[in-house]
């Protein structure tokens, strides 16, 4: 029987690629790792390698005192824990959310969680399946510290980065959020600037070396814009939003010159056009964040 202090098992539920990348993490450290999936036969390779297929949910998370959860949402993990046989077999034990969704989402999985004696942390990944059981993974985690502390030394064995946010249990999902905000709307850029290239007959593969470029000047403006932005600072003076903008229309225009949509970009500049309006034309394009911020609550 797994007691809560036990260190040696964990249960994984959900074999997606991540869920396979981190039961894997588990089985390579040494960890005693049951697994389950509702849909059979993506447990095959892992227990190939040593972990132990669970015939049910239920009998998944009695086998360990940890049991790690990542599936495709919350609707999906809800369909899976929920269940009464899951909820009553996990009462005293500790279930880590790795599945993404939305900060309330994971504040209603805590109630829930409380509610039936089961203790919770909330989390996500903000790195792709490669990276896990290396030192380039990041994990990130919300909830009680004290349950957090408890269970390092098993989620360590996925490697990489893990940071505690707080105690707020949709801390972690307010991260992710954010971040794949970033990660997306950067993506929809590169996908609609390859178009554009294209359209100019120039190859992705030509482009991209430059496009990293690019990459690679946002990273130190994301730490710099920060500090503008928790200040309510916005100096222009390297790049007011006036140019900004003008830049913006010439994609724009190229863009519709070759009958690409520019829905994405006419927003941005839409915005930018906006904090020019009212009187912010020297000010960076990062004043665009309170532009956003004021239907805020
Ligand atoms: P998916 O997001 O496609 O999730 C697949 C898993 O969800 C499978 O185990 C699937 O089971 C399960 N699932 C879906 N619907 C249900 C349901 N109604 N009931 C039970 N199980 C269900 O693949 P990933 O493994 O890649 O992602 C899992 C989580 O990890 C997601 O939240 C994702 O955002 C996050 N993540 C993924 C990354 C990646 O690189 N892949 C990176 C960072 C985070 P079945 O096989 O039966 O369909």
């Amino acid at each position: 029987m797994s007691t809560y202090d036990d260190q040696s098992a964990v249960t994984v539920l959900g074999l997606g690629p991540m869920g396979r990348a981190l039961a894997g993490a588990f089985v390579d450290a040494g960890l005693r790792t049951t697994v389950w999936n509702r849909t059979p036969g993506r447990e095959r390779e892992l227990v190939e390698r040593g972990a132990s297929a669970a015939g049910s949910a239920e009998e998944a998370v009695a086998a360990s005192p940890l049991t790690v959860v990542c599936v495709v949402n919350y609707d999906a993990s809800d369909a899976i824990l929920r269940e009464d046989a899951v909820t009553a077999a996990l009462k005293g034990r500790t279930v880590v959310n790795l599945s993404a969704d939305t900060p309330d989402r994971a504040r209603d999985t805590a109630d829930w969680a409380a509610a039936h004696g089961i203790r919770y942390l909330d989390g996500a990944i903000m790195t792709a399946t490669p990276d896990i059981g290396t030192p380039e993974g990041v994990f990130i985690l919300s909830g009680p510290k004290e349950l957090y502390d408890r269970h390092q030394p098993t989620l360590s064995a996925l490697g990489g980065t893990h940071t505690h946010l707080g105690e707020d249990i949709g801390r972690a999902a307010a991260y992710d959020i954010a971040l794949l905000d970033i990660f997306w709307t950067a993506m929809a850029g590169y996908a609609h600037a390859l178009a554009v290239a294209r359209a100019e007959g120039i190859t992705a593969r030509e482009l991209a070396p430059f496009a990293q470029g690019i990459g690679a000047i946002q990273g130190p403006l994301f730490a710099e814009f920060a500090a503008d932005v928790d200040n309510g600072t916005y100096s222009g003076e390297i790049n007011p939003i006036t140019s900004a903008a003008s830049t913006m229309a010439h994609i724009v225009h190229t863009a519709e010159s070759h009958g690409i949509d520019t829905s994405l970009m006419r927003v941005t500049e839409g915005l930018a056009r906006r904090v020019i309006a009212e009187g912010h034309g020297t000010d960076s394009f990062m004043r665009v964040t309170e532009l956003l911020g004021r239907t805020a609550h």
